[in-house]
């Protein structure tokens, strides 16, 4: 179910795709073999918003996220920069670094055209 970019399905998703070859599988398999999956390093847990958890298989190329506020789409970005990202020891308040995530937030193009089209049935835009 879970293969490819711009993948990030949440437990629910994953559990109706499965049940399609499955039909006797359970919600609570596919939520252990996903936490499973998320302590091998296979998947990536991402919180984005305050949706459900969704999980990304894309753990082979480091990326970000590109966040549509309106709709949830999530897009896997690889924004310029990151590589001099850092956390001064100061600013580190004692923590051990593991990663970081970088959540871009926006409007993607579905949601723009629809917001569009509602403020020109509204009579704001020509
Ligand atoms: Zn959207
Ligand atoms: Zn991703």
């Amino acid at each position: 179910m879970l293969e490819g970019e711009h993948v990030h399905l949440t437990a629910d998703a994953v559990y109706a795709a499965a049940r399609e070859l499955l039909p006797e599988i359970s919600l609570a398999t596919v939520y252990n073999t996903l936490n499973r999956l998320v302590k091998m390093g296979e998947v990536l847990e991402i919180t984005a918003g305050d949706g459900p958890k969704r999980y990304d298989p894309n753990t082979t190329t480091a990326h970000h996220h590109l966040y549509c506020v309106e709709c949830g789409a999530l897009r896997d970005v690889r924004p310029e920069g990151t590589e001099q990202l850092a956390l001064k020891v100061d600013q580190r308040h004692g923590f051990e670094l593991l990663d970081v995530e970088i959540l871009f937030r926006g409007r993607c193009p579905t949601c723009r055209a629809t917001m569009g089209d509602q403020l020109r049935t509204a009579g704001q835009l020509d």
